[in-house]
């Protein structure tokens, strides 16, 4: 069983009660092939966020458990990277069939507990999904380039090879999407993985390895550990991982980049957002409405594109009445409740850092269009609830504009110009993503040729690109040199190795040693 509880509350997800420590369940570590009991004397409590009963507990993996699932990895990486690609290609084949088979039983899993709608974690699993099947064609995405004859009897040709052990560390906001961004495609170029997820929402990383295992993955190709800084640290100095994968806030992923980038890996994370939607008046204004509403307010904000700014230009600040109305239908309830459009914030502290963020606009002189502090979810009254919020007549100086509020709050400034909006949106510090709505080509493409994001939506409010492109957030929403996904991502996990060779006809006696530089002319 992957969980202790797998035939109790996890899989019977919306029958979760209070638990006295004893009979609480705990998440395994997945180790060499195994899902084993922690032997840590450290746990994490689980929440659901719809309710904030403890339903699992997770462990701060101890030192020693670490260290084994690294020595896994190790073991396991010859024989995986020595694996014919068309065998790895298979395992990844069977994958994504079993992916979409269970695809309901890990969105449960996400609504259980990350609170989104299942709706919405079905939409996680599926773009995760999309990931593997790109990486399915690996046969394509690993080719190296050739060059024959580049002097006499002399060919040239590369390789791309896999690097060794690799490690992702994700964030709580897509508990199955962002781990497959990582893992699979780091393992069907040959790589051995260590995964450490969210220590809120390990069950989706958990259910999916199983499935990894299932689909034929060799023992120790992945690995998983739990914790927190520890786990972080430990990713970031041991001398056996290769490259990191990082996904989440600033904070944490500054720290780790800099941490691993010290100890030689390569480190590639994703990070906070500030997104911007432009709306000019000539733009289809019901579809720009819905697109708006749900784009800042669907996951309840906590999607590092949530659209939670928006610009209107000149005379579309006209429609806001009429945005308020639309937020306002939005049904805030727990995320397995039939109709439900946005579910709970994932802790109470979250839910109080967004309070606070909303009270920031009231003292600094914002106004408070649509309020959603207050608001009580009948049956869930201890769930971390906020509704859709819009705060007006927001400045570029203000703490909620500056701030990523992670929460169902969008903020909205006002400009005459396409230009003035322009400038706002290159002034912030984050590149993730941002939106224009228009009818007009002209200002489209003047739009996404002058704006410095790296991910841009035209009509399109949450511009993650399909996995054939790279995931491109700019700026302070990235550092790295090499994006996730698509081809990026294949040469993120891989190396390369040049050959040169020469075979000669002629007799080899026949020639004088050359001691100058080859120049190969
Ligand atoms: P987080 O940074 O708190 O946690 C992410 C991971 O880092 C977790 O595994 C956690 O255990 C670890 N961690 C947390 N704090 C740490 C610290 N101080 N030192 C070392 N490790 C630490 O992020 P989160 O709250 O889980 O996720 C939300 C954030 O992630 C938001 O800022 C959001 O914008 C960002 N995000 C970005 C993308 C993207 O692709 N750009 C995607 C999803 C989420």
């Amino acid at each position: 069983r992957i969980l202790q509880v797998s035939s109790g509350v996890y899989s019977r997800w919306h029958l979760v009660s209070s638990s006295s420590s004893s009979s609480v369940p705990t998440v395994k570590l997945f180790i060499d092939g195994k899902f084993v009991e922690s032997k840590s004397d450290k746990w994490i409590d689980i929440h659901n966020p719809a309710t904030n009963e403890v339903i699992g507990r997770v462990p701060h993996a101890t030192k020693a458990e670490m260290d084994a699932a690294v020595s896994s990895c190790k073991r396991a990486f010859p024989a995986w990277a020595d694996t014919s690609i068309l065998s790895r290609q298979q395992v990844l084949l069977r994958y994504q069939q079993l992916i979409k088979e269970n695809l309901k039983e890990i969105a449960r899993i996400i609504t259980l507990e990350q609170g989104k709608t299942l709706a919405d974690a079905e939409g996680d699993v599926f773009r995760g999904l999309q990931v593997v099947e790109h990486a399915c064609s690996v046969t394509s995405l690993m080719l190296g380039e050739t060059m024959p004859s580049i002097t006499k009897d002399m060919d040239l040709y590369s390789y791309r090879l896999p690097l060794g052990v690799c490690a992702g560390i994700a964030p709580f906001n897509f508990p199955a999407m962002i781990p497959l961004w990582m893992f699979p495609v780091a393992m069907v170029c040959g790589n051995t993985f260590l995964m450490k997820p969210s220590e809120r929402v390990p069950g989706a990383t958990m259910l999916l390895a199983k499935l990894l295992q299932d689909s034929g993955a060799p023992d120790g190709t992945l690995n998983i550990i739990h914790g927190q800084h520890e786990a972080v640290n430990f990713i970031c100095d041991h001398p056996d991982i290769k490259a990191i994968s990082f996904v989440g806030s600033n904070q944490a992923g500054e720290y780790i980049f800099e941490r691993g980038s010290r100890h030689g890996k390569r480190v590639q994370a994703n990070m906070g957002a500030k997104n911007h939607g432009v709306v000019m008046p000539d733009a289809n204004k019901e579809n720009t409405l819905n697109q708006l509403v749900g784009a800042a307010f669907g996951a309840a904000g906590q999607r590092c594109m949530a659209l939670s700014t928006v610009i209107l230009v000149g005379e579309s600040k006209k429609w806001l009445p009429e945005l308020v109305e639309h937020a306002k239908n939005l049904r805030v309830n727990a995320g397995d409740q039939p109709g439900a459009d946005l579910g709970p914030l994932i802790t109470p502290q979250a839910k109080e850092r967004v309070c606070n963020l909303i009270d920031s606009g009231t003292k600094e002189g914002a106004s408070i269009l649509l309020d959603g502090r207050n608001i009580k979810v009948k049956g869930y009254e201890n769930g971390n609830f906020v509704g859709p919020t819009i705060i007006s007549n927001v400045t570029p100086n203000m703490t909620c504009y500056k701030e990523e509020i992670f929460g169902p709050v969008l903020v909205v400034l006002e400009t005459g110009t396409l230009d003035e909006a322009i400038k706002i949106v290159n002034n912030n510090p984050y590149g993730n993503g941002t939106a224009i709505f228009t009818t007009n080509g002209a200002t489209a493409r003047k739009y996404s040729h002058l704006v410095d994001v790296g991910q841009v939506g035209v009509n399109v409010p949450i511009p993650v690109p399909l996995p054939m492109f790279s995931f491109t957030g700019s700026r302070s929403s990235f550092r790295g040199d090499t994006n996730f996904y698509g081809k990026q991502g294949i040469q993120f996990y891989t190396q390369l190795k040049t050959i040169t060779s020469q075979w000669k006809e002629e007799d080899a006696t026949l020639f004088s040693p050359a001691v100058v530089m080859p120049t190969m002319g």
